[in-house]
């Protein structure tokens, strides 16, 4: 069951409107929730960055956060998620149907869309790391903001796919900033190394979670610019992310980071996430 613009409908029942601005400009916003064991891991967090990222494009949600906290468990009590299940949440809202301008109408009312979908965690890639190809970051200056228009990340995924590997790791100008939908740290000398965030980068609840972590069991954080070289002679690289958690990259470019195995900081982190998002999952 989906839950579209006040109805539940089936899969196949889903129409578009033709001139539903997220589908003519991407206009509109997203999150992706993980979900532990039938229980929403950091809701308020995905909450709290949907009313940021809507507020940016200046577009007015007319739910308050506990009607969209009572859509989301409705959308796992329909689909029959259980505490015997891993899946992940979508929920994306447009800023809804008007006439094809470009600036924004007054008056459009904003349409809401989720679903659910059962999904494992990622345990095996998270045991053996993946390939990265680096991909010069052309995405748009604000990418802070986590919205539906996505065509900057689909094309750099995709080169990344085509020279060969996993995942893609962008640059600007050759200052790491992230991949395409997750976030890049690298290990040098035992201390951890991410981009800042700023209009760069999405600020990840992983993210935000791993370098919490992190500080907690002494292992120092710089959320600093940092090169392409730096991070090719690192000691670990890796990725976080919703759905990839704590993502080793043993190779770059065809060449092989961190010795080409997972090292042990990225095990450490691995394992202290995974006791959070048991201890923390909130029903
Ligand atoms: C969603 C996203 C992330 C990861 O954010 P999480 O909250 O950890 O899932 C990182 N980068 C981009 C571009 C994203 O869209």
């Amino acid at each position: 069951m989906l839950y579209v613009d006040g109805k539940w409908v089936g899969t196949d029942e889903l129409t578009v409107h033709p001139e539903d601005r997220g589908y003519n400009f991407g206009d509109g916003v997203y999150e992706v929730v993980r979900i532990y064991k039938g229980n929403m891991y950091q809701w308020e967090g995905h909450l709290t960055r949907l009313f940021r990222s809507a507020r940016e494009i200046m577009l007015d949600l007319p739910w308050t956060a506990e009607e969209l906290s009572a859509i989301a468990h409705e959308l796992l009590a329909k689909n029959n998620i259980t505490s015997a299940d891993d899946a992940t949440l979508y929920l994306q809202v447009t800023r809804g149907v008007s006439p094809r301008v470009h600036d924004i109408p007054k008056g459009i009312r904003p349409v809401i869309m989720g679903f659910v979908r059962r999904k494992e965690r990622p345990l095996a890639d998270m045991k053996k790391g993946l390939s990265a190809q680096l991909v010069e970051d052309i995405r748009w200056l604000r990418c802070d903001i986590k919205t539906l228009n996505l065509l900057g990340a689909v094309m750099v995924k995709q080169y990344a796919k085509d020279a060969g590997a996993q995942e893609s790791i962008l640059h600007r100008s050759g200052i790491v900033t992230e991949c395409s939908a997750a976030n890049v740290f690298v290990v040098k000398d035992n201390e951890l190394y991410t981009h800042p965030a700023n209009h760069l980068i999405l600020n990840g609840i992983t993210r935000l979670d791993v370098i919490a972590l992190a500080k907690a069991n002494g292992i120092i954080v710089h959320e600093e610019p940092f090169t392409v070289d730096f991070l090719k002679q690192a000691d670990e690289v890796f990725a976080t992310g919703t759905t990839v958690e704590v993502m080793p990259i043993i190779s770059v470019d065809g060449q092989a980071v961190g010795g080409g195995k997972i090292g042990p900081v990225v095990e450490k982190l691995q394992q202290l996430f995974e006791e959070h998002i048991y201890a923390n999952a909130l029903v």
